[in-house]
């Protein structure tokens, strides 16, 4: 591993400080990798010095899951044990600050069977949603990536510097070099992003449409006085400020669930509970995905469409320059915290409720009648082709240009 000490100690002081804005006193529930080990400590530290007044660390280990996947039962896998249930009651009660680290192998679940990951996810996701609703917008959260050995490897094929490689593009991305000062960086950074937001946030559109060359020919209804919404966000308890995603590029609000027609066209490969989906396209009518054709993961696609009500209909709509440094990175990531600050994307399943006025003080149900979808499923898929066109259309009916060939107009 080449990256500096300096950069090691800047990267983690910023996940801690400008990304979780760790506030004295906090509990923090830092999950990480075990061979991320040396950098959670390093992790474990700028958390106290921010004052901290316990740090947890659930340990993940994908060669763990892996094999549970291959030899335990899909009935003993889908259960939701008492323990695990009295640590996610806990952490409503304890609202920690969430630090997450990504560093998985994209290929770690590579010949397990799908309907079983899947089927998994579904039973488990059930019990542990009510839990998710119940501190969102109630606790500051941030996830940052950190390079394994077999992600650098995926990213990089035969490449002895692959990790080197993964190190560069990361630092590149979340603008953390040798001498600059990250936090002044980020700080300029997010204030580009908010003043965007702001401007789409006076325009009032009510609906957008999209168009390209490749395909893409699609209309979308905005909920009335929903926010948009970018870089940051604020735990509604205390007030702080915080960073959810370390990149992030995007300022998103969350559309009408069940009020878009058309189809839209992936720009690249989508990879869903570790497997591929490639050169896909979804077809929406009356503001469900009715049919999707893809040349790779066909039925992968359809299954996901199918997880349940909400998984159909949109949740998030984003805009994202194809100017992205992680557009500019120029290769897959196979990691969503990258690839979907790329370009411009759209998501199936849950909604953020809180692009809603007083949306953090409602509950789901409350979110669904004012149109946000719910799900227990949020994935991304890219859609900012290099000509891509937004235009937003205002309730008069004026049409204003929103983006011209992939990036702003
Ligand atoms: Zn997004």
């Amino acid at each position: 591993m080449s990256i500096s000490e300096n950069c090691l100690r800047k990267y983690a002081e910023l996940i801690v400080r400008t990304g979780a804005n760790v506030r004295p006193g906090q509990v923090v529930l830092l999950t990480i990798g075990v061979e991320q080990h040396e950098f959670a400590a390093l992790l474990m530290e700028e958390c106290y010095k921010a004052g901290a007044k316990k740090v947890n660390v659930d340990w993940t280990f994908d060669v763990q899951k892996r094999l549970n996947f291959l030899y335990a039962g899909q009935d003993v896998l889908s259960e939701v044990l008492p323990w695990e249930e009295a640590k996610l009651k806990q952490m409503v009660e304890d609202l920690p600050c969430r630090i997450f680290i990504v560093s998985e192998d994209p290929d770690a679940m590579n010949g397990v069977d799908p309907h079983k990951l899947s089927g998994v996810m579904q039973a488990r996701g059930t019990v542990i949603k009510p839990y998710r609703n119940a501190i969102e917008g109630k606790h500051q959260w941030v996830i940052a990536a950190y390079p394994s050995q077999k992600w650098a490897a995926k990213c990089f094929p035969d490449d002895e510097h692959a990790v080197d490689k993964l190190w560069d593009a990361i630092l590149k991305t979340v603008r953390v070099t040798e001498d600059n000062d990250p936090v002044a960086e980020w700080k300029k950074h997010t204030d580009f992003i908010e003043n965007r937001a702001a401007w789409l946030n006076e325009q009032g559109f009510s609906s957008l449409h999209y168009s390209s060359e490749n395909g893409t020919d699609f209309s979308v209804s905005l909920i009335p006085g929903a926010k948009w919404e970018g870089a940051g966000d604020i735990n509604s308890q205390n007030g702080a400020f915080y960073i959810p995603n370390m990149p992030t590029e995007e300022i998103f609000t969350s559309p009408i669930a069940g009020q878009c027609e058309g189809t839209l066209v992936a720009v690249k490969p989508l990879s869903w509970n570790s497997q591929l989906i490639e050169d896909f396209s979804i077809t929406f009518k009356n503001g469900r995905a009715v049919s999707c054709r893809a040349a790779k993961g066909q039925e992968l696609l359809e299954r996901m469409i199918r997880m349940d009500d909400g998984a159909a209909m949109l949740g998030e709509v984003a805009l994202v320059p194809k100017e992205s440094p992680v557009n500019q990175c120029g290769f897959l990531f196979y990691e969503t915290l990258f690839d979907e600050n790329a370009c411009c994307h759209c998501a199936l399943g849950m909604g953020f409720k809180e692009v809603l006025p007083g949306g953090d003080d409602m509950t789901m149900e409350q979110a669904q009648e004012h149109g946000i979808n719910d799900s227990i499923i949020h994935v991304d898929f890219m859609v900012g082709a290099d000509d891509l066109s937004i235009d937003g259309i205002r309730p008069d009916g004026t049409v204003i240009p929103i983006f011209r060939n992939g990036t702003w107009a």
